[in-house]
């Protein structure tokens, strides 16, 4: 086949990990086509939370202001409520940012896929790809049918799956699994008029966990999780379920008694934990494709964000002729994997929604008198901390001392 047929990435998916792969690689004049299914703008079943390690990659490709102008209020401060004592604050900044915003996916996503074609990626939405094509264990392109029921192959140096937790590429090649863990929540959202919230708030209550923040057009987004096998019970009466929960933090109910649901609950029990080997011959899986966790900490938009960014800086650095891809390819599942598995390991405890071990308990109450530590705290989850520095032994000591002292004056003094 001629060289000038043969795209430099074929990326599956143009949602919040494909367009960014896609922009990246665009940006860096590669040939680049970019597939969904879907068109745009379109939405998705996804909370909206972006933490501001994601909020800095926007602002660092200069899609901010965009998102900015998407009528959706930035989320300042976080109330962390863990039922016998709360919190109000935000993690430090990264890159002079530390709001976090809660745009839905129907405006984030057509932003992104715009400025994957303002950067020169060739986008094919309404297009439904069906087959990964290989030469013996490479993958050498895909085949799939167009808007208009044409079906057609395409050739390129790698395709990258940007295809969600379903991922048809990581199927094709039969990506190794591992850390898997079943899913333990199911969960239900909607969307409110006339719910004033001005930052995000975080609530755990008997085996419950409830969030909301504000979202784009006034609208305030609240979700509720549950343990899994409550699923089938809870559903039953959706509304009626949604609203006893809320029911747990008083002053929710209350918002939410003055208030207009304005769109159908959405939800699933679909929230199940795993890692994929990230590349293989001519194939590499970003986002969800890649990697899926439960939603509780809000991690999988920003994650998407982070592994694009990891992923087109090694196929650029591979593509430049610095190192063999096989060799940028290893460093990004290595990178990606030490960034995301203690938060992986966070999520999935807290997703237990099991009472809070003692040890926790003090740990949560120390830090509602003590600001600086608190905003460590909400700095793990939203990614300017280090959750293995934050917990080690000698600073839960020194937080817990500090704690003790401010209820002793007679010791501090
Ligand atoms: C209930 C819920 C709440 C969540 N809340 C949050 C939150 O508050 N904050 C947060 O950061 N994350 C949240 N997440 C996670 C977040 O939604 C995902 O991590 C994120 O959507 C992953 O993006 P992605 O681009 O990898 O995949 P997706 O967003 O799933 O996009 C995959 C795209 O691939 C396309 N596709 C798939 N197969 C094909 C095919 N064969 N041919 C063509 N196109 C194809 C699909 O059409 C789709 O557009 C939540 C998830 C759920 C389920």
């Amino acid at each position: 086949m001629n060289q000038d047929n043969i795209y430099d990435a074929i990326i599956v998916g143009a949602r919040c990990a494909g367009s960014p792969t896609a922009m990246l690689l665009a940006r860096k004049a590669y040939r680049v086509l970019l597939l969904d299914r879907a068109t745009f703008p379109s939405d998705i079943m996804s909370g909206h939370l972006i933490h501001p390690s994601g909020v800095a990659l926007l602002k660092r490709w200069g899609l901010l202001d965009k998102v900015a102008a998407s009528n959706c209020p930035p989320i300042r401060q976080v109330k962390f409520d863990f039922g016998p004592a709360s919190f109000v604050g935000h993690g430090p900044s990264i890159d002079g940012v530390s709001d976090c915003y809660g745009v839905r996916r129907k405006y984030l996503d057509k932003i992104l896929v715009d400025a994957a074609t303002e950067a020169g990626a060739e986008l094919r939405d309404g297009f439904s790809v069906q087959e990964i094509l290989m030469d013996g264990d490479r993958v050498t392109g895909i085949r799939g049918r167009m808007k208009n029921g044409q079906v057609v192959t395409e050739k390129a140096r790698i395709v990258i799956g940007a295809d969600g937790i379903n991922s048809l590429v990581a199927r094709s090649v039969k990506a190794a699994t591992y850390n898997e863990r079943p899913s333990l929540t199911g969960c239900y959202y909607s969307y409110w008029s006339n719910f004033p919230m001005e930052c995000g708030e975080v609530y755990i209550r008997d085996g419950r966990f409830i969030s909301t923040e504000p979202t784009n057009d006034g609208l305030t987004q609240l979700f509720v999780q549950f343990p899994y096998h409550e699923f089938q019970e809870f559903r039953k009466d959706i509304e009626g379920n949604f609203l006893k929960t809320l029911e747990l933090t008083p002053d929710l109910a209350k918002l939410a008694s003055n208030a207009q649901r304005q769109e159908p609950f959405v939800g699933t029990s679909n929230n199940i934990n795993f890692f994929r080997k990230a590349f293989g011959n001519g194939w590499a899986l970003v986002g969800d494709a890649r990697y899926h966790r439960d939603p509780l900490t809000a991690q999988g938009i920003t994650n998407s964000f982070q592994d694009a960014q990891v992923l087109a800086d090694a196929i650029d650095t591979a593509f430049s002729g610095y190192q063999p891809l096989e060799v940028t390819l290893a460093g990004y599942e290595l990178q990606r994997d030490a960034e995301v598995m203690p938060i992986y390991d966070l999520t999935c405890q807290l997703a237990a929604l099991e009472p809070l071990p003692p040890f926790m308990l003090q740990l949560l109450n120390a830090l509602c008198n003590n600001p600086t530590d608190a905003s460590q705290f909400l700095g793990i989850i939203g990614g300017a901390v280090s959750a293995s520095a934050f917990y080690a032994p000698e600073n839960i000591q020194r937080i817990l001392g500090t704690a003790e002292n401010k209820r002793s004056p007679i010791l501090s003094a």
